[in-house]
């Protein structure tokens, strides 16, 4: 059992609807707080939309996700993991984008992940669009290439948009690859569907050796089947998880900018994520909620459900490194 700081507020000593909203209930933990070098997990706001190249609004993410998380109590009843007792759990914060800069808030954003990760500290993030995920593996993957699992709508491997922009929430892995953040074989696109502009995102993940499952394969094989060759895919070295929120069916997160009919509905959303466990996690980020495209916050409640089967894999991930 961990510290008592770092325990989440339960419901049953302080209503749900009541207090300040920090993610899951934690403490929130700025860069100089006393305790900040002593925190496992780290979950971070991104808020931050600049590369969204239609519908935006996942720079109001982090807020509703936050309040929305309020509803996540301690344990996993279908694991019986109680992440916040296995590792010390905090809410570090929002970074600050420059929302009239792309290059500056991506600068901030790395900067600020360097000061996470030199703390030792394993980042959770909540976004922002999908672009929020080149300056954070900008920072995790200085030293060397990682794997990644990846779900999605969309494969975000795109060259450029608007004749060579080159930095958009559907280029954030092109850049990735190209920057030497990621090793192309120790990577997994899971449920790409949606018409397309052509085929080159996938011409490309061909030519590098990304594995893409499409949807097609996925309902036809299956999550575990689906899921069994990720981990397999992801091996025993450090892995990278990303998860846009577009990956479910609409009709479970409408709150998207760019949403895409037939995928998966929300019980599977989250049993993708539990069947991460065995995989060595060093870092997440549930992207693309954007609320006001869906200001029930149904859609947001189902992010951060997500968001709690990662820290739970994370939590096990960083208890055994530990001991
Ligand atoms: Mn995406
Ligand atoms: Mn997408």
């Amino acid at each position: 059992m961990s510290d008592v700081f770092f325990q989440p507020v339960s419901g049953m000593d302080l209503p749900r609807f009541a207090g300040v909203p920090t993610f899951m209930r934690l403490p929130l933990v700025g860069f100089d707080h006393d305790r900040f070098g002593d925190v496992d997990i780290g979950i971070i706001g991104v808020p931050w939309d600049s590369g969204t190249t239609n519908r935006p609004g996942p720079r109001h993410g982090p807020r509703q996700l936050r309040d929305l998380s309020t509803m996540i109590r301690a344990e996993n009843a279908a694991t019986g993991v109680r992440p916040f007792e296995a590792v010390n759990c905090a809410d570090l914060g929002d970074v600050g984008p420059n929302p009239a800069d792309i290059v500056d808030s991506m600068d901030r954003i790395t900067a600020f992940y360097d000061h996470v990760l030199k703390a030792g500290i394993m980042p959770l993030t909540a976004g922002g669009d999908h672009l929020s995920s080149l300056p954070i593996l900008r920072a995790l993957a200085r030293d060397r290439p990682l794997g990644m699992i990846h779900f999605d709508s969309h494969t975000d491997l795109f060259h450029s948009y608007f004749g060579g922009t080159m930095f958009t929430h559907g280029t954030p892995f092109r850049r990735a690859v190209e920057e030497g953040l990621l090793d192309p074989k120790r990577v997994v696109q899971i449920g790409i569907r949606g018409t397309a502009y052509d085929m080159e995102d996938r011409d490309f993940a061909r030519a590098e050796g990304i594995r893409i499952i499409p949807i097609e394969e996925y309902f036809k094989r299956g999550v575990d089947d689906v899921m069994a060759e990720a981990r397999e895919i992801a091996g025993t070295g450090e892995t990278y998880v990303t998860y846009d929120i577009d990956f479910v069916d609409p009709s479970f997160a409408p709150g998207t900018g760019t949403p895409e009919v037939g995928g998966p509905n929300s019980f599977e959303a989250l049993m993708v994520a539990r069947l991460l466990e065995g995989v060595n996690v060093v870092g997440a980020d549930l992207v693309e909620v954007s609320p006001p495209f869906d200001q029930t916050g149904g859609t947001a409640f189902l992010g951060v459900s997500i968001m709690f089967e990662l820290l739970c894999v994370m939590a096990g991930v960083r208890a055994r490194a530990t001991g």
